[in-house]
C-alpha cells in the first residue's frame, strides 16, 4: 500500500517499531523546521525524548512511554497544562475548532494547533476514541456555526462559508 521503502505497516512492536522509529527520525532531519525543532525538543531536560521514546505525557502529565503528534487544544485547557510538555505552538486557529482535551468546540481564535506528545498507555489510546467517535458523529459537519447556518441557509449555506460574504446578523 505504501511507496515508502522503509515504512514498515505494522511498527507496533518488535523490529517493526524500531524501523518506523528509525524512519520519523531520519524524516525530521530533512527539512530545516524539523531540524530546529529536533534540536529545541531535544535541548530541554523536561522535553527530550530518549530513543525509546519516554517522555512527559500531555494528558496526565506522567512519564512514561509517548507518541508525539499534532492536536487542537483549547487556551483553557492549554492553561490548566502548562508549557512543560508542550513542545511547541503551531498554528492559531482562525475559525471553530473542537478541543481534542475537553472535547468542547470553541469559538474562533480560541484553539491552537500543538504539537505534543501522549502516553501510549492511557492517553493516546482515549484520544483515539475521541477521534473515532467525531467522525462517526459527523466530523466537521458538527461545527455549531455551520449548524446554524445550514438550519437558516438551507442549501445555500456552504456558499455563504466559502464566499466570504457575511449576512448581517451573524
Ligand atoms: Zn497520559
Ligand atoms: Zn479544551
Amino acid at each position: 500500500m505504501s511507496h515508502r521503502p522503509d515504512y514498515v505497516p505494522d511498527g507496533t512492536t518488535g523490529e517493526g517499531a524500531i524501523a518506523k522509529e528509525g524512519y520519523f527520525e531520519r524524516e525530521k532531519k530533512k527539512t530545516d523546521v524539523g531540524k530546529k525543532l529536533h534540536q529545541l525538543i531535544q535541548a530541554d531536560e523536561q522535553k527530550k525524548i530518549n530513543k525509546h521514546g519516554e517522555g512527559v505525557c500531555y494528558g496526565c502529565m506522567r512519564k512514561d512511554y509517548i507518541i508525539s503528534s499534532l492536536f487542537y487544544c483549547c487556551s483553557r485547557c492549554m492553561e490548566k497544562r502548562g508549557t512543560e510538555a508542550l513542545y511547541t505552538i503551531v498554528y492559531h486557529k482562525p475559525s471553530e475548532e473542537i478541543c481534542d482535551f475537553c472535547g468542547k468546540w470553541q469559538k474562533p481564535f480560541d484553539t491552537y494547533q500543538i504539537n505534543a506528545s501522549l502516553c501510549t498507555q492511557h492517553c493516546w489510546p482515549k484520544m483515539e476514541r475521541f477521534h473515532r467517535e467525531y467522525r462517526e458523529a459527523g466530523g466537521k459537519s458538527q461545527n455549531p456555526l455551520e449548524k446554524k447556518h445550514r438550519r437558516k441557509y438551507g442549501k445555500d449555506y456552504k456558499i455563504l462559508r466559502t464566499s466570504g460574504a457575511r449576512p448581517a446578523g451573524i
